[in-house]
């Protein structure tokens, strides 16, 4: 079984999805279950709601589920393991308070060493601690584990001090409930951000003390950096994915660079299922991936195109698949859900209104329409004459610009533009002939206010 193990703590980043994402191609690949785990581990940090958050974006990107598990809903079965360890030897109280161990770490800084903690400390404040926490037995001999992505990884035993398992309230930490619920739940791959490589040798000590010895394939996600190279934080807007679902990007196009990023495939505009075809783990990149997001406006651009007019148009809120349509049209300008809406919305917007507006704004284009101010409103009046005489569904562009030109006495930009403001709303964009095919067809709309 494979699975995803998200903490209910906080919103998900990309670099959770990628993980999600990877760990779903691999069930459908290997034709085994996916398991969705949500580690409510961290009882103070997890935030009320966060795991229906987790469900609805998974649901989203085309990510279903055989399972669903909480980790809280377990804790029994984790705390009797524990107990199985200590009675065996490889786990046992320690009666430490925080104060004995943060003076074990200043003497440590001091010595400039690294802090270790000593299994002979265990019983020391035993009349102080009334609540003692279980910790596990540091290994004594290296551990090594052959990461998919990494390669052979090596931990000196010294590398790995005896950890805790249960902290003093009976909650089991994240390693152990990890590791314990992976043996439970059948896992036999799991994939997950490099922040984890140093947790691995830790779980793979609670499986083999728990005398489980199934050999489990490990892949660790490289680091995503942003756009400036540096290590991509929650101040990164990109690193949140409702950030992106919200600029407007679409959740196939996401999944598809989330897949091609820092890795090598067949091609780069692909689909989620078409990944199961061809996926390999191993030709992700050891090297951080730098996240671009042109690169993502690209994809995007190929996920409309691959859209249906139709699924288009409701996306943007109408109901004909004529705006759809009319909406690729401006995929040569606008990337996001967001810019072609704007497109599409200002083509139907009172042209009154947007003239009000533009008197408010500075840049450029709203310079040249209040040049052109007068025209304008000479031209609306000419169309919309022209409108009450005739219909012009069928018309060609050609025929519909020489009665516009007569009409209204209009020429050269005079005319061009004005023509273009009172069509589109805006004064720059896609050859109008191209765009008159469907604009005929909604004339009344567009021009009467
Ligand atoms: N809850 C951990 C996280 O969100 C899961 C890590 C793992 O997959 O083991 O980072």
């Amino acid at each position: 079984m494979l699975r995803f193990a998200p903490s209910p703590t906080g919103d998900m980043h990309t670099g959770n999805l990628r993980a999600a994402v990877f760990n779903y191609i691999l069930a459908k690949q290997r034709n085994e279950k996916f398991l969705l785990r949500i580690e409510d581990t961290d009882t103070a940090r997890n935030i009320e709601g966060k795991d229906k958050d987790i469900m609805f974006l998974l649901s989203l990107f085309g990510i279903t589920w055989d399972n669903l598990v909480y980790q809280s809903h377990n804790f029994e079965r984790h705390r009797q393991l524990a107990e199985y360890l200590i009675k065996q030897g490889n786990a046992f109280y320690c009666y430490c308070t925080k104060e004995f161990l943060d003076s074990k770490r200043e003497i440590a800084k001091a010595n400039h060493q690294a802090f270790r903690y000593d299994d002979s400390w265990a019983e020391l404040q035993k009349d102080k601690n009334p609540h003692p926490v279980v910790r596990l037995k540091a290994p004594k001999e290296q551990m090594q584990f052959h990461d998919e992505i990494k390669g052979d990884i090596v931990f000196a035993p010294n590398e790995i001090d005896s950890f805790i398992i249960l902290k003093e309230d009976g909650i089991p930490t994240y390693n152990f409930a990890c590791a314990v619920d992976d043996m439970l739940y059948d896992i036999d791959f799991i994939v997950r951000g490099e922040d984890h490589v140093s947790n691995t040798p830790k779980q793979m000590l609670i499986h083999h003390y728990l005398n489980y010895e199934k050999t489990i394939k490990f892949a660790h996600l490289p680091i995503i950096l942003n756009e400036e190279g540096k290590k991509m934080s929650k101040r990164d807007n990109a690193s949140s994915v409702q950030w992106l679902l919200d600029c407007g990007f679409l959740p196939q196009a996401i999944v598809n660079y989330l897949v091609l990023m820092g890795n090598k495939t067949p091609c780069e505009v692909f689909s989620l299922k078409d990944t199961f075809e061809w996926f390999d783990i191993t030709k992700v990149a050891k090297a951080p991936a730098r996240f671009d997001i042109d690169k993502l406006k690209f994809l995007n651009r190929e996920h409309f195109k691959k859209l249906s007019e139709q699924d288009l148009a409701v996306l943007l809120g109408y109901k004909d698949s004529t705006i759809g349509a009319l909406a690729k049209l401006y995929l040569q300008e606008a990337s996001t859900l967001n810019e072609i809406r704007e497109k599409v919305d200002c083509i139907f917007a009172k042209k009154a209104l947007l003239l009000e507006q533009n008197m408010e704004s500075k840049n450029q284009e709203a310079q040249e329409i209040l040049e052109f101010k007068d025209a304008i409103n000479t031209l609306q009046l000419a169309l919309l004459s022209l409108l009450k005489e005739q219909d012009f569904k069928r018309a060609e562009f050609d025929a519909f610009k020489t009665q516009a030109m007569q009409v209204s006495g209009l020429k050269g930009k005079h005319f061009f533009k004005p023509l273009r403001f009172l069509l589109t709303g805006h004064t720059h964009g896609p050859e109008l002939s191209d765009l008159f095919p469907y604009l005929r067809l909604y004339l009344d709309d567009i021009l009467r206010n």
